[in-house]
């Protein structure tokens, strides 16, 4: 038999369909035959509320996303992402220097700061999927099901669109920002868990763990970027 292409949102069984059309503008929602539950409610629903529920991290709404709709903008999400951070990281370099020079080398330079700023968003989200995918690979034994790796990655990128909010965290600067900076890193580190947690079936508490291993990683990214650096010739360095 064929690969059931939708799941049910409240218990996660496969299901053939979401709705059956009876002709004559009938349309009638799919129940579950496990749980006895409409397969996915959130057909019927606006997509703002299947945003808001989203962005409390009900599984419900991340099932939806992940599972029953096309959604197929992840790697664009993901650059946008990583332009956003390194924005962010960009900027914060650009306060530390206290340099006025018009001179156009120096524009030159933070135009390959920005760049090089993307470049180290990127290392670190590529290191910190590479934790999160090295964990679930060990611990692969104790799961329910097979991490599919496409899925997965689908999962982690779209889950990550809290970091667009660093944006306005950027252009509404204020004494409190390095807090907000703080509460988007905890945002998106949660639904990365719970995103986890939907396409593995697993525990909350291994999906944290995940988070948490791929955290560990890119912690440690810009150490070996700075290793690196240093024991890099000078000619090879734009600064
Ligand atoms: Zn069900």
């Amino acid at each position: 038999m064929a690969q059931a292409p939708y799941r049910c949102i409240e218990c996660n069984s496969e299901a053939y369909e979401l709705h059956r059309d009876y002709r004559n503008g009938i349309l009638k929602i799919t129940i579950c035959d496990s749980c006895q539950k409409p397969v996915d409610k959130y057909i019927e629903y606006d997509p703002v509320i299947i945003l808001i529920d989203a962005i409390l991290c009900k599984i419900q709404a991340f099932r939806h996303i992940i599972f029953n709709t096309k959604i197929n903008i992840h790697w664009r999400l993901c650059v946008f992402c990583l332009l956003c951070e390194a924005y962010l990281r960009w900027s914060q370099l650009q306060g530390s220097e206290q340099s006025s020079d018009p001179a156009d080398i120096i524009r030159y330079t933070k135009e390959w700061d920005f760049y090089g700023m993307f470049g180290l968003a990127a290392l670190e989200l590529g290191v910190y999927m590479g934790g999160v995918l090295a964990f679930l690979w060990l611990v692969r034994g104790f799961l329910k099901s097979s991490p599919e790796l496409p899925m997965l990655l689908k999962a982690l990128l779209l889950s990550s669109y809290g970091k667009l909010l660093l944006i306005p965290a950027v252009i509404w600067e204020h004494d409190y920002s390095p807090l907000c900076f703080s509460l988007i890193k905890l945002f998106v580190l949660t639904s990365n868990s719970q995103a986890i947690r939907v396409i593995l079936n697993c525990s909350r508490r291994l999906s944290l763990l995940a988070v948490f291993v791929g955290l560990m990683f890119e912690t440690c990214a810009p150490v070996a970027c700075q290793r690196l650096q240093s024991s890099m010739p000078d000619f090879l360095l734009f600064q």
